[in-house]
């Protein structure tokens, strides 16, 4: 098959050319997914558009309450960034569980988000991410619309903006059966905000993340038994089987890695 390889300079441009080609058609960044899912046959595209010359999709800024992240830094450069680092300590440790370290020099965050399974994701829910898509005009929309929407087809995220989580305990734990080349059994990532009240979200690789609200609903409730809040986490963890692991396998193990984070808190 002849793939179309187009190379927009602006926003506006690679937005119409993802409406124009539509439904043969989409968006690249480091094209590391989209290699995976060529070499499993999944998605012969004839219009390729690489979003790779876009300014305004690159650069890390940060304020007193918030660092901005362009969507095409690779997951290596979010590592080593030293505002990251300083900002975010918790994200440069979650890029680490991504993929391998040659992956992580071309895959990009925008790329992670964009796909809507990324392990990424789940920290980010729980940081409150929000996003810059540009769908005819930028939008600024909660991370957790972008996962849950199908309101944006053509949307290229061209931001993520990530509220700084001074003085927050946060956690990030990937489940796998390898350290490296391998699909999460499960991602689960937390914070214990200042205030005691919390964010909690989960996924795996062939899922959409989502935040356990009721599993946050249980821990805010003034008096609870541990085996109360286990049981809801069960309920609600959003997994499913594939040809290696049971759901109730990846239930339990998410669950007790969460258990054991709150409990260090002396929850329960
Ligand atoms: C060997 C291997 C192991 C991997 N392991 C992991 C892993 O452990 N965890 C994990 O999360 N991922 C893993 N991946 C997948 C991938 O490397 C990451 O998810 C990466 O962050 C995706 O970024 P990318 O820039 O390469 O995205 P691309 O492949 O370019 O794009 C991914 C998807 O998002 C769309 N897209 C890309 N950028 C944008 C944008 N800015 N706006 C709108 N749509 C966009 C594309 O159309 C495509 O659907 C692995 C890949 C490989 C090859």
């Amino acid at each position: 098959m002849n793939i179309q390889l187009w190379r927009p300079a602006a926003l506006d441009e690679a937005f119409s050319l993802l409406e124009q080609f539509a439904p043969d058609v989409c968006a690249a960044s480091g094209s590391t997914l989209l290699q995976l899912q060529w070499d499993k046959g999944i998605l012969p595209k004839t219009h390729l558009i690489s979003l790779e010359a876009i300014e305004e999709m690159k650069g890390i800024t940060a304020d007193d309450t918030h660092v901005s992240i362009g969507a095409l830094t690779t997951l290596n450069e979010c590592r080593k960034n030293s505002l990251i680092k300083r900002a975010l300590a918790c994200l440069c440790d979650a890029v680490s569980a991504v993929a391998a370290p040659g992956i992580r020099s071309r895959a990009t965050i925008g790329g992670n988000i964009a796909s809507k399974i990324g392990d990424l994701i789940p920290l980010l829910l729980v940081l409150d991410a929000e996003l810059i898509v540009y769908q005819k005009e930028l939008v600024r929309l909660p991370l957790a619309e972008w996962i849950s929407s199908e309101a944006y087809p053509h949307g290229i995220v061209t931001r993520v903006i990530i509220p700084r989580p001074e003085g927050d305990r946060v956690f990030f734990r990937k489940l796998g059966r390898r350290q490296a080349f391998t699909g999460a059994v499960a991602v689960t990532a937390g914070r214990l905000l200042k205030d005691s009240d919390i964010r909690l979200a989960a996924g795996h690789a062939d899922i959409r993340p989502k935040r356990l609200i009721e599993s946050e609903g249980k821990w805010m409730e003034p008096e609870w038994e541990a085996h109360e809040l286990y049981e809801t986490l069960i309920k609600e963890l959003p997994f499913s089987a594939d040809a290696f692991v049971s759901a109730a396998y990846r239930k339990k193990a998410a669950a007790n890695v969460i258990m054991s984070e709150l409990l260090i808190e002396g929850g329960g």
